[in-house]
């Protein structure tokens, strides 16, 4: 989601209900419960429930035979225990059955509600499942693992959608729009060029982060040949994996095999997974399962008692309360380690506070050093939570293994977000240079990077590179292609690609962490829709096709790719390596120029130089004299170099990088 009051990127009815008015200060009082056997725990006597329900006047666990339309077979009263929590046992091991809990609470039985920790659903997300998982896990699960990665900065992120990968016919691909359209090796389009998965490994990538994944509310499950897409960011069951991306939604299994089945086979193919994660807020208000079974406590609220609402889209969650911290801890933990995923990404971050991401961060690196975090650091409006609290862009040094996203290098290098028309450096604006600065050092301190010149930020917030992710477009707001057929309205197909190979060329070569948008390699678009949620597929589909028809532009990101994971200078890890280490020249409008020097963070090279002219006319550089390899040149790369030059003054051509390097 961005960060825009305007467009919320999510399907919801939005009545503004009220909660009966509870003070802040009472939920503190709530005794809390956070062991990992909430909800429900089967082992060998039998099945056993735990809901957590503080203010509950009673509550009834409801049994099903299937997921959706049949009367309860039994129904269970709860019986009130420690931490706030309600238990009931059978001494049978209930596989294959479903449940619900009915709260009653303020003198009414609320709606039946599968809780807040179902991890298996039936239909639609209705009905919590009870599944055997140990039969859902995938030949030699036990020793998968995700790619090694010692620094975040030395992963190259692939945003996407299911369905944007898989839908189009051009895909090749058999299980459109599911997980396991990530599990077919070979596929092509009808021009031979790889597909999917193999086209990623082909890219270079290092990790996908896929859209919302887990159970959301929007996608009818029982209706999947209707086609519907959303982006998913209406969470329903935080626990268990979106039904309309399994190909038998109604049996609760089949959804948890196939996903495991796509981390498996990325995995095997050295792909890291980062989930994108949406704890700041739930598709519904009073009816959503935080509020059927702990009525008010989840949500932040204004003083009249309405729920607030900095995510834009009806309501914002309490991360500083003690039981919904946990629930996001414990969430987090629970997909690192029944799914093996490697990283997560929050969704509007800035609605948790500060002490929640720490704790996630640490949880998470306790179970593997190498699974990251990263999030928007920002809100899409305000919140009760004080500015200091927030995990906010600004407020990064103070969650020192979390890293945000820099909307300072991406509004600069490709115009503003919010105005099509907004033209950036690479798309030949000036006087945005020292913003773009401060993208290349990914918002460190630098001596020769004055902040108070930033369109976006006034001081270095990041403590260190590995906290900024560096991009110029995302899923939100007009993807790369169209930004730049509507900022460069009379420019050809062919010199926006030329802008797009600068743009990304100064995200790739940045210190910090690159992340791209499924599909801006072969120069897809989403015929200009800005805010593509619910568009149909023939907007959000990869026509694959383009990546016959834009080689060039695919042999450009590759190679561009390849650079950065072959050369370690441009993935520094420390604030004093990048001061010590990237020095400035003597720019002029639309021209940045700096060297990456000594051989920086044990590179081979002894010196890049790396050169942006944004301006719309050739530039001329003074180069001093030495034996450099050219890497980058007129609107090509070869990371392996494409002839030599003996330095001295040397033209760059409008709207491209020169990239040099040399080994003595
Ligand atoms: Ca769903």
């Amino acid at each position: 989601m961005k960060i825009n009051l305007l467009v919320a990127g999510v399907a919801l009815c939005c009545a503004m209900n009220t909660v009966a008015a509870t003070s802040e200060t009472s939920y503190l009082s709530y005794p809390t419960y956070s062991g990992e056997d909430l909800e429900l725990s089967v082992d060998s006597s039998g099945t056993h429930w735990r809901l957590w329900s503080p203010l509950a006047e009673d509550v009834r666990l409801n049994i099903y035979n299937s997921g959706t339309n049949t009367p309860a077979v039994s129904t269970i009263d709860m019986t009130r225990s420690t931490g706030g929590t309600w238990t009931a046992s059978v001494p049978e091991q209930l596989y294959g059955k479903f449940y619900t809990f009915s709260v009653k609470y303020d003198g009414k039985w609320l709606d039946e509600t599968p809780g807040v920790w179902a991890k298996a659903v039936g239909l639609n997300g209705e009905r919590a499942a009870i599944i055997d998982f140990s039969a859902t896990n995938p030949e030699g699960w036990a020793e998968d693992h995700g790619p090694a990665i010692s620094n975040i900065t030395d992963a190259v992120i692939y945003e996407m959608h299911h369905r944007d990968m898989s839908m189009s016919p051009t895909s090749g691909i058999a299980n459109k729009g599911k997980f396991l359209a990530l599990t077919e090796p070979s596929t092509t389009n009808p021009t031979g060029e790889s597909t999917g998965l193999d086209h990623l490994k082909d890219l270079g990538v290092t990790h996908v982060h896929i859209l919302p994944s887990y159970d959301y509310n929007s996608v009818d499950e029982a209706n999947l040949p209707a086609n519907q897409y959303n982006w998913g960011y209406d969470p329903l069951n935080y626990n268990a994996p979106e039904g309309s991306y399994s190909t038998n939604p109604s049996d609760p299994s089949v959804r948890v095999k196939e996903m495991k089945e796509m981390v498996k086979t990325l995995h095997d193919n050295g792909i890291g997974v980062i989930m994108d994660v949406v704890y700041n807020h739930t598709a519904d208000n009073d009816g959503s399962n935080f509020s059927l079974t702990a009525p008010g406590y989840y949500y932040r609220h204004r003083p009249d008692g309405s729920y607030s609402d900095a995510s834009g889209c009806g309501n914002e969650t309490a991360s500083e309360r003690q039981q919904m911290r946990d629930f996001i801890v414990n969430s987090v933990k629970y997909w690192a380690k029944e799914y093996h995923i490697d990283g997560f990404r929050f969704d509007l971050m800035a609605i948790h506070d500060t002490e929640t991401m720490n704790a996630v961060a640490a949880a998470l690196k306790e179970i593997n050093p190498d699974i990251f975090v990263y999030g928007e650091g920002w809100t899409a409006g305000d919140s009760p939570l004080p500015v200091d609290q927030r995990a906010l862009k600004e407020n990064v040094s103070k969650m020192p293994q979390i890293a945000v996203f820099s909307d300072d290098i991406r509004d600069a290098v490709k115009g503003h977000y919010s105005d099509a028309s907004d033209r950036g450096f690479a798309t030949g604006k000036q006087g945005l240079e020292e913003t773009v600065k401060i993208g290349i050092v990914g918002a460190t301190a630098h001596p020769q990077v004055d902040y108070s010149k930033g369109n976006n930020s006034k001081f270095p917030y990041a403590s260190a590179p590995t906290q900024v992710i560096n991009y110029v477009s995302c899923h939100d707001d007009l993807m790369l292609t169209d930004k730049l057929r509507k900022s460069m309205p009379d420019a050809t197909d062919a010199e926006r690609q030329r802008a797009a190979r600068l743009a990304q060329t100064i995200v790739f070569t940045s210190q910090g962490t690159p992340f791209l948008w499924s599909g801006e390699e072969i120069f897809r678009d989403k015929k200009g829709v800005h805010n593509s949620y619910k568009s149909p597929d023939s907007i959000n589909a990869i026509d694959w096709n383009l990546k016959h028809q834009n080689a060039e532009q695919m042999e450009y990101y590759r190679q561009l790719i390849k650079l950065r994971k072959e050369h370690p200078a441009f993935r520094m890890t420390t604030t004093e390596q990048v001061a010590k280490h990237l020095k400035f020249d003597k720019g002029e409008p639309g021209l940045i120029s700096y060297s990456l020097t000594d051989n920086a963070n044990g590179d081979s090279w002894k010196e890049i130089k790396v050169i942006f002219n944004g301006n719309d006319s050739e530039r001329y550089v003074n180069i001093p004299k030495g034996h450099w390899t050219i890497i980058a040149e007129d609107g090509r790369l070869n990371a392996n170099g494409m002839g030599m030059t003996r330095g001295g003054k040397l033209k760059v051509p409008a709207t491209s990088a020169l990239i040099l390097a040399r080994t003595i």
